[in-house]
This record gives structure tokens, C-alpha cells and sequence, in this order.
């Protein structure tokens, strides 16, 4: 196949499992054992100590000298002062991605890579903020673009494919229905790259290393790291970057990570919490209001084994939380903190409240703006007050400083 732009030079792909290694290209599996890759960079590449934005971390990145950007990365970290006073929580902002959510890192490093590979068109399955990205990215590329969503995705998630020009597929059943229709059509398809963000596309995984990264060069030190996962990608990307850190020195210790399922869909969370070394696919109706990592595995539980492994590693912790607790977070970020997201990005906190001890800081991955999910948010049943807008003014303000008391109390 074609390459561009200086290829992948200083990137290997490497099996997880068996470690079979080669030359990077569009492939998503071990040639030797049908294994998930990790997109391995130079371990002596210099790791940029001063830098202004996301792609001062090319040296430590999968990319050439394709770029493919719309402003991602540089997010805030917001400490969390008014839920947690006194405590060292933070936030790290990832809904101000171009798109509204993390998988902007993702999308600019694996369309990016795909170029430098010479893919003629990209394919990825999503649960929607995916398909909202990598849509986006493939228009900046001027690379054609296929998605395949769960029906019932939420709408805005789907406007955003759309107004990006991507080919809209809703697929009949939850999201593993969706990742085995963009596999099949992508293996019919030479040339087109996946970037579905399971652990199929490893470009896009090593991209989220730079979430990390950002947060050591403002804190210092990371104590824990708090993840919504489905299959975990966003989670081995993060410890990939501390391993990068630590094995050249940078840092002394790994995050403690924890990684966050809901209740009704939670393979790697169950496999756990019962002391298994491998995940099973979820079998029980999915459910609950985390649709964004809401997926069962079906056909691909080794992605799940692999995240458990990794957390396992590292000392780490996966948990499941009901909707009541979500409901509570998102409450709770939105009316406190003025952080609204969306029900699966509000998980981190509610996971935090269940676990005591873990090493300080803590911070916690939001991932995906509340817009995203309007009527999630609409359920979610925050309080509102309807004042009628002629009415005296002092009633007004009265009411407004009411409606701030109970929300204080509550
Ligand atoms: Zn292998």
C-alpha cells in the first residue's frame, strides 16, 4: 500500500498477548495470534519536557508527519473546590475536545497515522462520540467516512456524524452488533482504516497517553486516575504514557487507575470483583444510563482481558455503579461545579465516592459533554423553578436565592 508523508518511522505494532511484533499498517490483529496491538514507540525517544500543545507530544506519539488536528488536547483540570473542598480532586475537562468529548486525542492520532498509511477511506463502530469525531477528522483529512451506531444513539450524537459527512449506519441491537458490522465492511474493503475504539485501531489507544501527560506536567504527580470504560482503551492508552514517564525516569510510580462501568452492562467490572483473570462477555440484557460505555463484548471479550490485566498490574481497581449514583454525580457536577456531562462521563465521581484511600491526587476523566445526551440530562431531573419572567423583580431574585439554598441542602 501506498505510504505518505514519511510513514510511521520509530513506531512498531506489538501484540498484547504474545508480543509478535512488526511494521506499523491499517491491520488490527496479531498476524501470529488474533491478539489485540499496542503501537509501540522508541522507549529512548526524547519525551517533550516543554510544551505549549497536544502535538509537542509527537516525539512520544504513533504519528509521522501527517498531522491531523482541529485544536485537540490542552484541556482544563479543574480541582474540584466546592463538592471537595479541601480534598486534591480534579477533573480533567475532556468534553472541550473539538467534538465534545475525549476521542478527539484518539481520532487526531489514528487519522493522522492512517494517512501516513494511505488509507483511502476510514470505518469505525461507535456508541456515537466516536463516530461524532472520527467523522470530523476524516472531513479535515478529506478522507470519506463510514459509522455504524446502536439504534437508539442519541440524536445529537448522530447530527454531528452527519454534519461531518459521514455515512450513517444504525445497526439493530447494542454496540457489539454495530463493531461486527464495521469489521465486516472494512474487511471487504482494502485500504480502509478501522477506527472503531475498541483496541482494533492502536494508534488510537497510544493517543490517550497525552491525558496523562497533561496532567503530570500541571500536578506533578497523579496518585489515581478514574476512567469510564467500555473496553478500556482510553485506560491502557493513560498507562502507557505513565510507563513511557517512569521507564524513562520521569516519574517514580504509576497511577493507581480505576476503571468504571454501569450496572447493567459491566463485564470487566464483574470479572474483578469475582478475582477472574479473564473477561466474559456480558450476557444479560444491557441496560442502565451509561450508553456511551455500554458495551457488552460480544465476540471480543479478550479486549475486556486485556484492560483487566491492566489494571491488575498496576494495582488498580474496576467497579460498576447503579443510575442512582450517576444520577447523583451528574447532578451534583452540573448544579455544584458547573460541569453538566453526559451520564457515563459523570462515573469517575461516583466511583471515588465508593472507594476510600485511594492515593492523592485524584483525577477524575470526564469525557463527554451533557449535550451530547439532552434528554439523559432531562432524566437525570434536576430541579428547575418556572418563573414567569414579568413577574416583580425582588420575587425573582428571592426566588433565585430560595432555589440556591435547596440546592445547597441537597
Ligand atoms: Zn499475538
Amino acid at each position: 500500500m501506498k505510504t505518505i508523508e514519511g510513514g510511521l518511522a520509530g513506531t512498531r505494532l506489538s501484540c498484547f498477548f504474545c508480543a509478535t511484533a512488526r511494521a506499523p499498517d491499517l491491520g488490527t490483529q496479531c498476524l501470529a495470534c488474533g491478539g489485540s496491538l499496542a503501537a509501540v514507540v522508541d522507549p529512548a525517544a526524547p519525551f517533550p519536557l516543554s510544551v505549549a500543545g497536544f502535538w509537542d507530544y509527537a516525539p512520544v506519539l504513533p504519528v509521522g508527519d501527517a498531522r491531523v488536528s482541529l485544536g485537540e488536547g490542552s484541556t482544563a483540570l479543574l480541582k474540584l473546590d466546592r463538592l471537595m473542598p479541601g480534598d486534591e480532586v480534579y477533573v480533567k475537562a475532556e468534553w472541550m475536545g473539538p467534538t465534545g468529548s475525549f476521542k478527539d486525542r484518539g481520532s487526531a492520532v489514528a487519522v493522522s497515522a492512517a494517512r501516513a498509511l494511505g488509507a483511502v477511506g476510514v470505518i469505525c463502530a461507535s456508541t456515537g462520540n466516536n463516530a461524532a469525531s472520527v467523522s470530523a477528522y476524516a472531513a479535515r483529512a478529506g478522507l470519506p467516512c463510514v459509522v455504524a451506531l446502536p439504534k437508539g444513539t442519541p440524536a445529537n450524537k448522530i447530527i454531528q456524524a452527519k454534519a461531518h459527512g459521514a455515512i450513517v449506519l444504525e445497526v439493530e441491537g447494542t454496540f457489539s452488533d454495530a463493531y461486527a458490522c464495521a469489521n465486516r465492511i472494512q474487511a471487504a474493503s482494502p485500504g480502509w482504516a478501522n477506527l472503531t475504539s475498541t483496541y482494533l485501531n492502536p494508534y488510537m489507544t497510544a493517543a490517550h497517553a497525552t491525558i496523562f501527560y497533561e496532567c503530570e506536567a500541571e500536578l506533578g504527580e497523579v496518585g489515581t486516575i478514574v476512567v469510564p470504560i467500555g473496553a478500556g482503551p482510553m485506560l491502557d492508552g493513560i498507562l502507557q504514557g505513565a510507563r513511557l514517564m517512569r521507564d524513562q525516569g520521569l516519574i517514580e510510580t504509576l497511577p493507581v487507575p480505576v476503571g468504571v462501568q454501569g450496572e447493567g452492562c459491566a463485564p470487566i467490572a464483574e470479572a474483578f470483583s469475582r478475582g477472574l483473570d479473564h473477561v466474559e462477555e456480558w450476557a444479560p440484557p444491557v441496560t442502565g444510563m451509561p450508553g456511551s460505555i455500554n458495551d457488552p463484548l460480544r465476540g471480543y471479550a479478550a479486549d475486556g482481558t486485556r484492560t483487566l490485566a491492566i489494571i491488575r498490574a498496576a494495582g488498580g481497581h474496576a467497579v460498576a455503579v447503579s443510575d442512582d449514583e450517576i444520577r447523583r454525580a451528574m447532578l451534583d457536577l452540573g448544579r455544584s461545579e458547573g460541569i453538566a456531562a453526559e451520564p457515563a462521563s459523570v462515573t469517575p465521581l461516583a466511583a471515588l465516592r465508593r472507594l476510600d484511600h485511594l492515593p492523592r491526587p485524584v483525577v477524575l476523566v470526564v469525557s463527554g459533554h451533557a449535550l451530547k445526551d439532552g434528554a439523559a440530562q432531562a432524566a437525570a431531573g434536576a430541579p428547575s423553578l418556572d418563573i414567569d419572567a414579568d413577574a416583580d423583580p425582588q420575587a425573582v431574585t428571592q426566588a433565585a436565592l430560595g432555589h440556591f439554598s435547596q440546592k445547597l441542602r441537597a
